[in-house]
C-alpha cells in the first residue's frame, strides 16, 4: 500500500461522494455535526439494494431465520442486563496542552514516554472510563430545567413553570410551552425513571422479544432472528468519512443453537458471510476473517472472527461474527426474572439456547463497496482522443441505478418517445433513469462515474429508417467493457432482469 495514492484515492472517493449524491456531511449549511452523514439519491439506493439483499439472503431464501425491527429507544434495565450501562466504554486520555480528546490506544508511545499524536505535549491526563452511549429522556421532561421538579401533578397541585395558565390539550400548545403530563409523578429532570438510551446495537431488542419471536414463529433450533436498523455510539473520534460515525445501521442476525453445536455455527456464519461479501462485488483476496485471540475477545465468546477489509486507509473490520454462548438471554433472564428458556419438545429439556452473532455494518459496507467499485481508465471522448474515464465498477446487484435509457437526440420527437416507452417498459423491474441532455459520449461517462451498469441508447435504427431488420432493437452498451450490443427491444427485460439480479 502507497499511503499517498492511498490517501488521494480517499480524496477521491469522499469529493465524488459529495458531487454525484451518494453521501453528505450532516447538516453541513450549519457546519456539519461531526460523526453524522446524510445519504443523497445514489447514495440511497446503493444502501438500500446492500440491505435488501442482505434482507435477501439472510431472511427471505432461508427456512430457519425470520426478522423483526426493533425499537430504537432502549430501557435502562435492558442495557443494564447486558453490560452496556457498566462497560460499553472507550478509555480517554486528555491532552492538556492542546486540549485534545483521544482514545488511549491512539496515543503515541515515544521509548516509554506517552505524548500526544496531535501536538506532540506530554502534559496528558490518566486515562477515564467514557460511555459510549447517547442517554437521552423519555416523557415530558423540560429540558431547559434541571434537577427541579418542574411538572405539576395537576393544575391545582405543586407549582409549574412560571408563567400564564398551562394549557391541557396538545393542540393548544405552542412551540416552547412546557408540556404538563395529565397525570402521574412529578417528574424530574435527574429522575433516574424517565432515561432511556439510544441503542448501541440492534442485537439487544432482538434477544429482549425471544420469547415473543419463539412463540409467534414456532421455530424448532437451530433458528434465527434478524434485524437491520439504527444504532449510536458516541465514538470519541468518528473518522474516515462514514468508517466510524456516531449515528450508523446495523445487520444483524442473531442465531439460537444448542450449546455443543456453537463452535460448528461460528465457522459456518464465518464462511457465509464471506460469500455474501463476494456476491456483492468484494473479491475474496481483499476480504480477511481473523480469528480474534483469547485477550482480545468479550469474556463471554468461545470464538470470534472480525471479517476485515482492506480500505484505502488501511485493513478495517467490516464485521464480527461471535459465538456469544448463552451470556445474552441468561442476563436477561435473571434480571427480568422471565423465562428465556427453550422447551425441547423431543428430549423434554428446557434450557437457554447459544447463539452464534455475525453483526455486519451497513455504512462500513457502502464504503467498501465504493472504495472497491471506484476506478479510473482511459476512453475516448467525442473526438476520440482518449481521456480519464472515473467508473465504479458496482456489481450490478448493488448498482443504484440498473439502467439509464437515451434518444439519441433530444429535438428528435420520434426517438424521445420510443425512449420513453423503454423507461416505462423496465421501471416495475429496476431502478432507470432517462437522460436526453448532452452528447451520447457524456451522458455515458456521467452513468459510469455513479457506476449504472447498463445503458440503452433509441437511435434511428430503432425506429426502422436505416435498416427495416433493426426496428424495434437498441444498443445495449455494458459499463465495463463499454461493448455495444444490439437487442430487440422485447427482450430487454429478459436480459436486464437476469444480469442485475
Ligand atoms: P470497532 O472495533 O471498529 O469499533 P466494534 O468491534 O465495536 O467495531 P461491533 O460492536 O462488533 O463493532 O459492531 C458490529 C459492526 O457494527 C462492526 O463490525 C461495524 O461494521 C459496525 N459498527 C460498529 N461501530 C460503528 C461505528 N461507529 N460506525 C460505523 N459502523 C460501526
Amino acid at each position: 500500500m502507497n499511503p499517498k495514492t492511498d490517501s488521494q484515492r480517499m480524496d477521491k472517493i469522499v469529493s465524488l461522494c459529495k458531487r454525484r449524491g451518494f453521501i453528505f456531511q450532516s447538516s453541513e449549511i450549519y457546519g456539519g455535526l461531526n460523526g453524522a452523514w446524510d445519504y443523497g439519491p445514489i447514495g440511497v439506493e446503493l444502501k438500500r439494494n446492500l440491505k435488501n439483499y442482505w434482507w435477501r439472503v439472510i431472511v427471505h431464501e432461508r427456512e430457519d431465520v425470520v426478522g423483526m425491527d426493533g425499537a430504537i429507544l432502549t430501557h435502562p434495565e435492558v442495557l443494564k442486563a447486558s453490560g452496556h450501562v457498566e462497560g460499553f466504554s472507550d478509555p480517554m486520555i486528555d491532552c492538556r496542552v492542546c486540549k485534545a480528546r483521544l482514545r488511549a490506544d491512539q496515543i503515541i508511545n515515544n521509548k516509554g514516554e506517552k505524548q500526544c499524536p496531535v501536538c506532540g505535549g506530554k502534559d496528558l491526563t490518566e486515562p477515564r472510563a467514557f460511555n459510549l452511549m447517547f442517554k437521552t429522556r423519555v416523557g415530558p421532561v423540560d429540558p431547559r430545567s434541571s434537577g427541579t421538579a418542574i411538572f405539576p401533578v395537576s393544575p391545582q397541585g405543586a407549582t409549574g413553570p412560571a408563567g400564564p395558565s398551562q394549557p391541557t390539550h396538545p393542540s393548544t400548545m405552542t412551540a416552547g410551552t412546557p408540556i404538563m403530563p395529565a397525570s402521574g409523578p412529578v417528574v424530574s429532570a435527574d429522575d433516574e425513571t424517565a432515561i432511556a438510551y439510544l441503542r448501541p446495537e440492534t442485537a439487544q431488542s432482538i434477544f429482549v422479544q425471544f420469547k415473543n419471536m419463539l412463540d409467534v414463529s414456532r421455530k424448532k433450533l437451530p433458528f434465527g432472528i434478524a434485524q437491520i436498523g439504527k444504532a449510536f455510539r458516541n465514538e470519541i473520534n468518528p473518522r474516515n468519512f462514514i468508517f466510524r460515525s456516531r449515528e450508523f445501521e446495523q445487520m444483524e442476525l442473531e442465531y439460537f443453537c444448542r450449546a455443543e453445536e456453537g463452535m460448528q455455527w461460528l465457522d459456518y456464519w464465518k464462511e457465509e458471510r464471506l460469500k455474501f461479501y463476494e456476491n456483492i462485488g468484494i473479491p475474496r483476496a481483499k476480504l480477511h476473517a481473523r480469528k480474534v485471540p483469547d485477550e482480545e475477545r468479550a469474556f463471554y465468546s468461545k470464538g470470534t472472527y472480525d471479517i476485515e477489509y482492506d480500505f484505502p486507509f488501511g485493513r478495517q473490520e467490516l464485521e464480527g461474527v461471535a459465538y456469544r454462548t448463552d451470556y445474552d438471554l441468561s442476563q436477561h433472564q435473571k434480571a427480568s426474572g422471565k423465562s428465556l428458556e427453550y422447551f425441547d419438545e423431543e428430549t423434554k429439556q428446557r434450557f437457554v439456547p447459544h447463539v452464534v452473532e455475525p453483526s455486519a455494518g451497513v455504512d462500513r459496507t457502502v464504503l467498501a463497496l465504493i472504495c472497491e467499485a471506484y476506478s479510473e481508465d482511459e476512453a475516448p471522448d467525442e473526438k476520440g482522443k482518449m481521456e480519464t474515464r472515473v467508473v465504479l465498477r458496482f456489481h450490478p446487484r448493488v448498482a443504484p441505478i440498473k439502467c439509464a435509457v437515451f434518444p439519441l437526440l433530444k429535438n428528435k420527437e420520434l426517438l424521445v418517445a420510443k425512449a420513453k416507452e423503454i423507461v416505462d417498459l423496465l421501471r416495475p423491474h429496476m431502478f432507470v433513469f432517462y437522460d436526453e441532455a448532452g452528447a451520447i459520449g457524456r451522458r455515458y461517462r456521467r452513468q459510469d462515474e455513479i457506476g449504472t451498469p447498463f445503458c440503452v441508447t433509441v437511435d434511428f435504427e430503432t425506429l426502422g429508417e436505416k435498416n427495416p431488420a433493426l426496428r424495434q432493437t437498441v444498443t445495449l452498451r455494458d459499463r465495463d467493457s463499454m461493448q455495444q450490443e444490439r437487442v430487440a427491444i422485447s427482450e430487454l427485460v429478459n436480459i436486464l432482469t437476469s444480469r442485475v439480479r
